[in-house]
């Protein structure tokens, strides 16, 4: 058992956390940084990504034959802990979900000529892209066996109709993976923007900021996607979709941890300089006992991440690992913010801060990518199977 990060990681994690702490972090208190939907408008957006291209940091997740830093989940979750503990960081290096999702599933199921195609323009930052999946009810949500959008095959091609919601980054998006049912179960699909046959019925306003291209619902009416463009083989598309969140769901988690370290940094600030009552905030029990909590949920979530990061690493799917790590960290982070609000005091619920777009933006972690509930039922499935082998060590029954 050995809990020191190999050299080449360690290296690239200080490399990232410099850049993190003296190029992006100082644009968060820059108003003229946003976007519109309070994410980093897309001009800056290509500065910072041109300098982490210069820096050798850039796609450190996708692998060196197509140009990236060649990293496994383990190295993964050590750099996008860094990157995210500024609330733009991800995007910059090109590891934000969803494009970081799409880039993993494409580059283990897709043909070489359709990585060629759909892949290397979203690693080399040309286009972004998008996975449409979710469907207004009646149609699939968090039970994607009820996906109603349906792709009919005729003459060497796929005709496409219905409906999906919540799309991240489909006002942005020219790649597009599609899931939609078909004759002998669900099928992946690949399309570009300018096809005709379907369009973006509105951006869905949050509560929170907004990834670029929001979160659209979407019409489908008689798009064409010739069959070189599927994705997988017909009836696969669930496998190849599991596959993708398995990772995209630890991904988030990585970065999450990133966020909930932030928040409790900022806390530490203040009450390390605020007085009242004829000492420092920092100096009272009651405030120590909040920041060691914090402090041990964000290490316990860590330690969720990586064994599953490890487990896919070393070949097993890790599935109850993944679900585990996307409660806890889920949690760690709505509460380890609420935390560090509440320590801040009225400065923690203004604006001048990032502890409250943290807060409006962590809801969404109990939901994306599987509900909590749903994970909760993954976990108690495999308990059921495997009785007191759950708590095995190493790679076990569950691959
Ligand atoms: C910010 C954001 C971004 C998103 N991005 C994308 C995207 O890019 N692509 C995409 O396809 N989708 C996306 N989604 C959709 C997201 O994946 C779904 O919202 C999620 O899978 C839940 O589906 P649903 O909303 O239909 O909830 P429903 O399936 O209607 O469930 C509602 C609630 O019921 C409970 N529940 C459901 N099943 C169970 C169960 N088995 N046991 C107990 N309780 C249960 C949970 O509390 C759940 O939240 C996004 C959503 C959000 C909020």
């Amino acid at each position: 058992m050995d809990y020191q990060l190999p050299d080449k990681i360690e290296k690239l994690r200080i490399k990232t956390k410099d850049f993190v702490n003296n190029i992006i972090i100082p644009l968060e208190s820059d108003k003229s940084s946003y976007d519109d939907h309070e994410n980093i408008n897309l001009s800056l957006l290509e500065d910072i990504r041109e300098k982490v291209k210069q820096a050798g940091l850039w796609a450190p997740q996708i692998p060196t034959s197509r140009s990236g830093l060649g990293l496994g989940p383990v190295g993964m979750s050590v750099l996008y802990e860094e990157m995210n503990r500024s609330i733009f960081g991800p995007v910059c290096f090109n590891c934000a979900a969803p494009d970081d999702g799409n880039m993993y599933i494409l580059n283990k199921i897709a043909t070489e000529e359709q990585k060629i195609k759909w892949l290397d323009p979203i690693i080399r930052g040309e286009v972004r892209s998008a996975l449409a999946m979710t469907e207004p009810a009646p149609g699939g949500g968090s039970d994607p066996s009820m996906i109603k959008t349906e792709a009919v095959f005729s003459n060497n091609k796929w005709i496409v109709n219905g409906l999906k919601w919540y799309i991240t980054g489909a006002g942005i998006a020219s790649h597009f993976i599609l899931l939609a049912k078909t004759k002998g179960g669900l099928t992946a699909f690949l399309y570009h923007k300018d096809q005709p046959g379907w369009n973006i019925k509105r951006r869905i306003p949050i509560m929170g900021p907004e990834e670029h291209g929001g979160h659209c619902e979407i019409e489908y009416n008689g798009l064409e996607i010739p069959d070189e463009n599927r994705l997988g083989e017909v009836g696969q598309g669930l496998k190849i979709v599991q596959i993708r969140l398995g990772l995209a769901r630890l991904t988030h988690c990585m970065r999450w941890i990133g966020l909930s370290k932030r928040s409790l940094e900022i806390a530490l600030d203040y009450v390390s300089h605020r007085e009242g009552f004829g000492i420092k905030l920092a100096d009272r029990e009651s405030i120590q006992i909040k920041l060691g909590k914090a402090a041990m949920d964000i290490d316990i979530s860590r330690l969720l991440v990586m064994r599953a990061a490890w487990k896919i690493e070393n070949g097993s799917k890790s599935r109850q690992d993944v679900s585990m790590a996307k409660i806890q960290v889920a949690d760690t982070l709505n509460e380890v913010c609420d935390t560090a609000i509440q320590l801040n005091g009225a400065k923690g619920y203004s604006k001048d801060i990032i502890l409250e777009w943290i807060y409006r933006y962590a809801r969404q972690a109990k939901l994306v990518d599987g509900a909590t509930e749903v994970h909760q039922m993954i976990v108690n499935r495999f308990f059921n199977n495997y009785k007191s082998d759950f708590w095995h060590w190493g790679i076990g029954p569950d691959v």
